[in-house]
């Protein structure tokens, strides 16, 4: 499968990559997780990126387009999460591979704020949860991990962030209106519903192609 996950920040697209990932076993590429990597390990990419990142800007198109290149070029089961957010970006993939699927993850707006501000992620096991999950606790639900917030969920770079959604990352949902590839996914819901109907969409997918290829041989 090669599958890109659209959505606003807050949109709960990590959360579905993950799932969507193991479910069907695809690589998860999410281009922010790659960048904090970088961060963490001191390198050039790193050291640019983070003033960016820290302003809730998006990393110049050439820097996370070679990103992603390397790794998607000869792969043949991916899901991109974060990755194109710009229309450059997005022509850069078509340029390397064809997109089978865009899931558009919609949710109200009025929601995402608080969805990114109380985050808190697992340092061990990278998993997501929300500071009214936790009860006061502090460790990670499903490993005992340390949770922490990223220091990019604060107000301001949110703000910042949503900015750049609308601004850059918005009028990709009509770019792949236009090639036909986009569905959208009502993600304002319980996470475990909104997978459900992620995996309908993608066991569709399958079925159609099964019978796509039973069409060509008959
Ligand atoms: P995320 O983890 O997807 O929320 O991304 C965190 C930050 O990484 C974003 O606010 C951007 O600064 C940067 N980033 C991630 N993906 C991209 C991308 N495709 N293009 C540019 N910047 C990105």
């Amino acid at each position: 499968m090669k599958i890109i996950l659209l959505g606003a920040p807050g949109a709960g697209k990590g959360t579905q990559a993950v799932k969507i990932a193991a479910k069907f076993n695809a690589a998860h590429v999410s281009t922010g997780d790659l960048l904090r990597k970088n961060i963490k390990e001191g390198t050039e990419l790193g050291k640019k990126a983070k003033e960016y990142m820290d302003a809730g800007r998006l990393v110049p198109d050439e820097l996370v387009i070679a990103l992603v290149a390397d790794v998607i070029k000869d792969a043949d089961s991916f899901l991109l999460d974060g990755f194109p957010r710009t229309i450059e970006q997005a022509k850069a993939v078509d340029r390397i591979t064809e997109i089978e699927k865009v899931l558009n993850l919609q949710i109200d707006e009025t929601l995402l704020m608080d969805r990114l501000t109380g985050r808190r992620v697992c340092k061990e096991c990278a998993a997501v949860t929300h500071i009214t999950l936790l009860n006061g606790a502090d460790k990670c639900a499903l490993c005992g991990g340390s949770l922490y917030q990223r220091s990019d969920d604060n107000e301001t770079t949110v703000k910042s962030r949503m900015e750049a959604y609308y601004k850059q990352t918005a009028p990709l949902i009509e770019y792949y209106e236009k090639q036909n590839k986009l569905i959208n996914v009502n993600s304002g819901r319980d996470s475990a519903d909104v997978f459900k109907d992620i995996e309908k969409i993608l066991m569709q997918r399958s079925v159609n192609r099964v019978s796509a290829a039973e069409k060509k041989y008959n």
